[in-house]
C-alpha cells in the first residue's frame, strides 16, 4: 500500500523534527521518517546560539524552563585550567543579539521538539532504502517494503545520509579542514576537558552537562 504526503522528512533528529515544527505550522501535511524505533538524543549537552533560539521561540519551542543561561564562553589551557580567551554570554548577549544564547541536554532539546511536532506525523522504525523519480512526486522506498509518495522530500539523515546520495551519488562526506574550535584550524572542538561547573548560572549543572567528575565534563 503507498501512502502520500506533501512533504516527507527523513530523519528525527533536532534538525528533521525543527523541520517538522515550521511546516506544520504552514498548516502543511508532513511526516517525519525515523530509522529508529523511539526518538532519542546520544550525546551530552548542547549549546544553542541566538539565530536558533529566537526561531525556536517563534515556534513556540520555549526552552528557558530547561536550559542555562552560561554567563561568558572561555576557553581555557587543557594542562592547568588557565583562562585564553574570554567572551560574555549572559544578558549581554541578549541584549546584543536579540535572542538568548542557550545551553541543555541534546535529550531534553528533542523531548521539546518532538512535544511541538504533532503526533500523528512521526513515523518511528521506517528507515528509507532508497529514492526514485516518478510524476507525482519523489517515491521512498522502506526497508518494511512500504512505500510513500511526496511531493518534496527533506533529507535531515545525518551524515551518513541516504538523502544525499539521491541528490549527489555515491559520495562520501569530506573533512573541510576548516571546522573546530576557534583555537586551531585544524582541531575538533569536543571531547574531555576540564570545565569550571560552577560557572553556570541559572541552575542545575546536570541539566547542560554530563560530569564525569568534580573537574570534567563531556560537552
Ligand atoms: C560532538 C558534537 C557536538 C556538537 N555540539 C553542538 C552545539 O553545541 N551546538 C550546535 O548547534 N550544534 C552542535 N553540534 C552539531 C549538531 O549536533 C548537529 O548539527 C545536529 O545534531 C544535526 O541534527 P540533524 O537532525 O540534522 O541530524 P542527526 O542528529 O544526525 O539526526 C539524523 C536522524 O536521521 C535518522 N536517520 C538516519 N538515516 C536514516 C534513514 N535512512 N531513514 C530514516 N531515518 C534515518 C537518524 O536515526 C537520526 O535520528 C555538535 C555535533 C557534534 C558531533
Amino acid at each position: 500500500m503507498t501512502h502520500t504526503c506533501d512533504v516527507a522528512i527523513v530523519g528525527g533528529g533536532i534538525g528533521g523534527l525543527t523541520l517538522a515544527t515550521s511546516l506544520a505550522q504552514q498548516s502543511m501535511s508532513v511526516q517525519v521518517f525515523e530509522q529508529d524505533s523511539q526518538l532519542r538524543e546520544i550525546g551530552a549537552g548542547i549549546a544553542i546560539g541566538g539565530n536558533a533560539t529566537r526561531l525556536l521561540h517563534r515556534l513556540g519551542v520555549d526552552l528557558s524552563p530547561v536550559a542555562n543561561v552560561p554567563p561568558a564562553l572561555e576557553l581555557r589551557r587543557w594542562k592547568d585550567g588557565g583562562l585564553l580567551w574570554s567572551h560574555p554570554i549572559g544578558e549581554w548577549y541578549r541584549h546584543e543579539v536579540g535572542a538568548a544564547f542557550l545551553m541543555l541536554h541534546r535529550a531534553t532539546l528533542q523531548r521539546f521538539l518532538a512535544a511541538a511536532v504533532p503526533p500523528d506525523c512521526i513515523r518511528l522504525s521506517r528507515r528509507l532504502a532508497g529514492l526514485s523519480d516518478e510524476s507525482a512526486g519523489v517515491r521512498l522506498h522502506f526497508a518494511d517494503g512500504e512505500d510513500v509518495v511526496a511531493r518534496v522530500v527533506a533529507g535531515v539523515d545525518g551524515v551518513n545520509s541516504t538523502v544525499r546520495r539521491y541528490v549527489c551519488g555515491d559520495v562520501a562526506p569530506a573533512h573541510s579542514g576548516e571546522s573546530g574550535s576557534a583555537a586551531s584550524s585544524r582541531s575538533g572542538s569536543r571531547g574531555t576537558c576540564p570545565i569550571r561547573l560552577h560557572s553556570i548560572s541559572g541552575a542545575d549543572p546536570a541539566r547542560t552537562l554530563s560530569a564525569t567528575g568534580s573537574t570534567g565534563a563531556n560537552w
